[in-house]
């Protein structure tokens, strides 16, 4: 029996009808090389986004559940698209919602966590010579609810499937050509990294790196499924992120990361409140990716793209926040003893210097450090971070 590929095509590689029929142009050779075939596809372009500001126009706290009976709706116009494209080029083609699929997730409505995959109707389907197309991005509760995985999720839907089917490689495929060691897009001279051990690469999608969903990377490395980041275009270029490869192997220098939109809010709160405030957070489902308390005073960091309602949830709390900000976190990821040394050589004044707002914060966590800087100074921390790392001498060892 042939082996079993699966890959993921992102919204910008479906954004319109010709990127769709090119996409499965790839999909149809992938088949002809004898592969069982499954592809799995973000919404076109910006739809999510578009969805998104639909539902804001009809309120400003739209429920959960009701946006992801909204949002699923974007994978499935590309999923049926692009199976009638591939039906056009004389192949058989099926598509499958992710419940259809059996995409079994927890009921966390936007964020929901895959529990568990039972992809019987695809199996089935690729035993009958069929590709099989798959909408990313969704699944169903256990009380058989539409969910969704959090902005990105299509990478968790193709990992996850690759898992469940034992697929000989998982594919990602997107506008660019692997992960880089900063944003090519801000940072000129950002390189991209050959290979990425999952932790590494984990960490670095949690704290923004796009190119990858971080929920998708837990997966991976949980399951232990190697993943490829392509260029739909084409190329050699990718990167593969897996195991660590033992010690001899030579380390990436520490990539630059920056997650933003952040809403960052401060409050006076003091040892007895905080512990209430924790609970109403946890009560009202709201997950701060940043929290700090410190003598009287709380200060809380919310990522725009996991809360986009996140003005009017901060209302609904029973504390008043008195200060807010714009802001960004950028971050450093790698090797701790290489991430040492940039402190030990005196790099963080030099950084601190190019910055037109004061530094709000640094803190360290295992195999990285983050900086909070004010929004408009985002872009630069970046550049001087990234400048910085690569100025440094090589770590005594
Ligand atoms: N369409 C969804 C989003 O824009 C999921 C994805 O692209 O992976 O977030
Ligand atoms: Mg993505």
């Amino acid at each position: 029996m042939a082996g079993i590929l699966v890959q993921k095509y992102g919204g910008s590689s479906v954004a319109d009808v010709e990127r769709l029929c090119r996409v499965a142009d790839r999909v149809v050779a992938a088949k002809q090389r004898g592969y069982q075939v499954v592809v799995v596809v973000s919404a076109m372009g910006n739809t999510t986004n578009d969805l998104m500001k639909l539902a804001g126009e009809v309120t400003t706290a739209p429920p959960r559940r009701e946006l992801d009976m909204l949002l699923s709706v974007g994978e499935r116009i590309s999923m049926s698209l692009l199976s009638m494209a591939i039906h056009a080029r004389g192949f058989e083609a099926i598509s499958f919602t992710g419940s259809q699929s059996g995409i079994l997730t927890n009921d966390r409505h936007f964020e929901a966590r895959i529990i568990e995959v039972r992809p019987i109707r695809i199996q089935d389907e690729l035993e009958r010579g069929k590709i099989v197309i798959v909408a990313g991005f969704q699944g169903m509760s256990y009380k058989r609810e539409i969910t969704t995985l959090g902005r990105g999720g299509s990478d968790t839907t193709a990992v996850a499937l690759a898992a469940a089917l034992g697929a000989e490689a998982c594919e990602i495929y997107s506008d660019v050509d692997g992960v880089y060691d900063a944003d090519p897009r801000v940072v000129l001279g950002a390189e991209r990294l050959a290979s990425l051990d999952y932790a590494q690469m984990e960490e670095m999608a949690r704290m923004g790196a796009k190119v990858l969903h971080a929920e998708a990377v837990r997966y991976a490395r949980l399951h232990q499924v190697i993943l490829h980041a392509r260029a739909t275009s084409g190329g050699e270029g990718m990167t593969v992120i897996r195991p660590p490869q033992g010690e001899e192997e030579a380390l990436p220098r520490p990539a630059v990361t920056c997650l933003r939109p952040l809403l960052w809010v401060s409050a006076p709160c003091d040892a007895t409140l905080y512990p209430q405030l924790e609970q109403t957070l946890a009560q009202a489902d709201l997950r701060p990716s940043m929290r700090f308390w410190e003598g009287g005073c709380v200060e809380l960091g919310f990522w725009r793209s996991s809360y986009p309602d996140i003005e009017a949830r901060l209302q609904a709390l029973p504390l008043r926040f008195t200060q807010q900000r714009e802001a960004a976190v950028v971050s450093a990821i790698g090797d701790e003893n290489i991430l040492a040394s940039f402190f030990s050589q005196g790099h963080l004044q030099s950084l601190v210097a190019s910055l037109h707002h004061p530094l709000l914060r640094l803190w360290t966590a295992p195999l990285r450090f983050s900086l909070l800087v004010d929004i408009n100074d985002a872009d630069d921390a970046q550049r001087a971070l990234h400048q910085r790392l690569g100025l440094m001498a090589s770590p005594a060892s």
